[in-house]
């Protein structure tokens, strides 16, 4: 009886050691696969330094990781706005949110902007009634709905910086940014004097900034003398729409303006969309004439000519125009809830400033400063 139960002990005990030994086995087994794990994630290969998750996975922290100048505030915003001599508010079915403008409207539209940040709007004219000829006499009359807005708009924002876009296309019967001959051709010489009656005018009757986006060869350096004979060349800059280049995405814009071409397009005087060349010679060429600031229109199909033109002309504050087109395709495939535009919008004009923007036109300005600069902070 004692034998067996010597033999029953014996045999518990052998089956504990042999239950402590299977699970040390076990234990070693995880062990070796802990190490294969951390061996397939931590390769030898990938160095420390190599690990990018670590910066970003705060939003301040994404922030940081961001160069300073990707960031933007109300003052690298400029909103476009479109004056009407016609009776009555127009919308802009194309553009949704964009509105063409009667004089009555102009400060109620504007208030609530300002309150918000707005910093400066570029200002186009656009003619309902008033009439269209070959010299474009309404760009620059006593009627012209330009001029009138200035007078409003500085009476009742003085702060607000305003730049007037300067061309012929919205006021000529034949639609073109210059004059044109019997023959088609454009006649340089008799439209850059034109140009510069038009920006001069504007300025006298109070615009900050002009801004020519003809193309016409000289027209920068025919604006600055003319400033220059009238004593206005210190307090009013000349905005060269430098790389314009003669772009798709300008249809919606051409519909709200009502100035498309009635004959002919623009590619003998706007950029062809390949050429990086013509555009930074168009550039330092604009900066030769005493430009004070330069633009490049389109913005995003062209963040090269952005970055190039930049680094060209680190001195010269360079604008960048989000185009119709690119607001309206944002627009529109928002409205089918095929992207979430705020976010969207908000990369765009970081991108555009990554590129080397100081300051970026867009119809976006309202939504931007309302939902994006004025949001709560993020962490
Ligand atoms: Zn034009």
């Amino acid at each position: 009886m004692l034998q067996i139960k010597e033999v029953n002990k014996e045999e518990k005990v052998k089956q504990i050691q042999e239950k402590e030994e299977e699970e040390e086995e076990e234990n070693i087994d995880d062990a070796r696969s802990i190490v294969t794990l951390k061996n397939i994630i931590y390769t030898p290969n990938l160095k420390a330094k190599h690990i990018l998750h670590s910066g970003i996975f705060h939003p301040l922290l994404q922030e940081w990781q961001s160069k300073s100048s990707n960031n933007y505030d109300a003052f690298n915003l400029m909103y476009p706005i479109f004056v009407t001599d016609a009776e009555n508010i127009e919308i802009v079915k194309s553009m949704p949110g964009v509105y063409r403008l009667p004089l009555c409207w102009i400060v109620s539209f504007l208030e609530p902007l300002v309150k918000e940040g707005l910093k400066s709007i570029l200002v186009f004219g656009v003619l309902k009634n008033l009439s269209k000829d070959v010299d474009g006499y309404h760009a620059d009359s006593k009627y012209s709905p330009v001029i009138q807005a200035i007078g409003i708009i500085k009476d009742y924002f003085p702060n607000l910086v305003i730049a007037c876009d300067v061309c012929l296309c919205s006021y000529t019967s034949l639609g073109h940014c210059g004059l044109v001959r019997g023959d088609g051709s454009i006649d340089n010489n008799a439209s850059i004097k034109r140009i510069a009656q038009i920006a001069l005018a504007y300025a006298n009757a109070g615009a900050h900034i002009v801004a020519p986006s003809d193309m016409m060869d000289g027209r920068v350096g025919a604006i600055k003398n003319i400033l220059m004979d009238n004593d206005l060349s210190h307090k009013v800059a000349v905005l060269s729409y430098s790389a314009k280049f003669a772009s798709s995405f300008y249809g919606p814009f051409r519909k709200v303006s009502n100035s498309a071409p009635l004959m002919g397009d623009r590619k003998r005087y706007q950029l062809p969309p390949g050429s990086t060349g013509l555009a930074l010679r168009a550039a330092a060429r604009d900066v030769e004439e005493g430009a004070d600031m330069l633009m490049v229109k389109p913005g995003l199909p062209y963040l090269d000519i952005i970055k190039r033109i930049k680094d060209a002309h680190p001195e010269y504050p360079l604008f960048v125009y989000q185009v119709s087109g690119e607001y309206a395709m944002l627009r529109h495939a928002a409205d089918k809830n095929i992207i979430k535009l705020l976010e969207t919008v908000h990369e765009t004009i970081s991108c555009m400033r990554r590129a080397g923007a100081d300051c970026i036109i867009t119809y976006f300005t309202p939504l931007l400063l309302k939902a994006w600069l004025n949001k709560p902070a993020k962490y």
